[in-house]
């Protein structure tokens, strides 16, 4: 049996090491160059006008919420179906954290069920791209306009995917979109985050609250400045700044952003056409998405003779380290105490976690790799 199989990983080259030992040795570890060169190429990339890194994809959610000014007496609908950080920037700012069920098809949020949950206190939608397929953005769009919200798109699952004739992160249909960098995700910075924005005020606000709500940009002072050491805190931010070493690897991980995004979905390719015949729905990819394949998601259909633990275990047993993603975020004992919600409570997420594993999916998964899970899931399930 060869060695373990991970469900995503990240894939370091020469270059990268070599970008990061080159910021080593220089003047700047954090607050440099690399920072605001990695964000001017990343909204570039993306087709955004300003970027904002930060310290992590949870810090730019909570930032993104502190920016658009949501607190306490607002709420934010999210998707059920993601990593709890989605949920818990709205917390983080006093608000409170409202789930929309998805759809069966899709696993993203079901725009029908976001109408659902809307009250008067609705104050942002945080639609998350599961998997790096494109939510209906044009319709979340639609609704955020007609009420007056605030749209944040969780693109953590998402760098490199298209919509329509958009790229995710243009903020063509939201205010801001957020980016994670962990290693699992599109590109690495080891930790590190993103937020994309086409509005300078919103740019501007990012900036302060990243750096503890400090200033020293003379223009808005309140008061006369005391001299060249003067500097202002005008906000309670906070420090989720990103260094300049973590900056030359995301810059240098940029670069192969084409090929990541190419061989994700050449794999997802080969898995669609190997596994069509097994007791499987298979990821979708609806006209006009274009999805940068984070995961590779498959759900176990009731015909199958296992069901998805005991699938968990057979590929495990076999060194395949398949995931669960994701434990839908409202059955967590925190969100069940301090939001009242329960179990039932939105059950096409609840039947999609309970269907849902996902297969090892990233840019350096060898052809032998990928032929080795092809045969064992044949194995396990035809
Ligand atoms: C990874 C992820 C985050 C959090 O990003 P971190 O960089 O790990 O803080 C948020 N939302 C989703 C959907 C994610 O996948």
């Amino acid at each position: 049996m060869g060695k373990p199989i991970p469900y995503g990983r990240q894939y370091i080259d020469k270059d990268d090491i070599e970008a990061v030992v080159k910021v080593l040795k220089g003047d700047y570890l954090t607050t440099g160059p690399y920072v605001q060169e990695f964000e001017k190429r990343f909204a570039q990339k993306v087709g955004a006008k300003y970027g904002v890194a930060v310290s992590s994809g949870t810090a730019a959610l909570h930032l993104a919420c502190m920016a658009a000014a949501i607190g306490p007496g607002d709420e934010v609908i999210t998707s059920p179906m993601t990593f709890a950080a989605s949920a818990n920037c709205a917390a983080y700012v006093g608000a409170k954290p409202v789930f929309a069920d998805i759809e069966r098809l899709t696993g993203n949020i079901d725009v029908v069920e976001i109408e659902k949950q809307l009250t008067e206190k609705t104050r942002a939608l945080i639609p998350v791209h599961y998997t790096g397929l494109p939510c209906d953005m044009e319709t979340i769009n639609q609704i955020a306009r007609r009420h007056n919200l605030i749209v944040i798109e969780d693109a953590c699952h998402a760098l490199g995917a298209r919509y329509r004739d958009t790229v995710i992160g243009d903020c063509t249909y939201s205010d801001m979109t957020v980016f994670s960098f962990h290693p699992v995700k599109h590109i690495t910075t080891g930790e590190g985050g993103m937020i994309t924005t086409n509005s300078k005020e919103l740019f501007e606000k990012l900036k302060l609250l990243r750096n503890h709500g400090i200033s020293r940009d003379e223009s808005i002072f309140d008061y006369d400045s005391h001299g060249p050491w003067y500097y202002e805190m005008q906000e309670l931010g906070l420090n989720y700044r990103i260094t300049d070493i973590q900056c030359a690897l995301g810059l240098s991980q940029l670069n192969k952003l084409e090929r990541f995004v190419k061989k994700r979905r050449e794999i997802a390719q080969i898995y669609n056409q190997s596994l069509a015949d097994l007791p499987l729905d298979l990821p979708v990819e609806p006209e006009g998405c274009y999805s940068s394949y984070h995961l590779y998601t498959v759900k176990l259909r009731d015909i199958a003779k296992i069901d998805r633990n005991k699938f968990y275990h057979v590929l495990r047993a076999k060194n395949i380290l398949a995931q669960v993603h994701y434990i839908p975020v409202h059955t967590m004992p925190y969100y069940q105490r301090e939001w009242g919600y329960r179990w039932n409570d939105y059950p096409v997420a609840e039947d999609h976690y309970k269907r849902v594993i996902s297969l090892p999916l990233y840019p350096g998964l060898s052809d032998n790799e990928i032929d080795t899970v092809i045969q064992v899931v044949k194995e396990v399930l035809a």
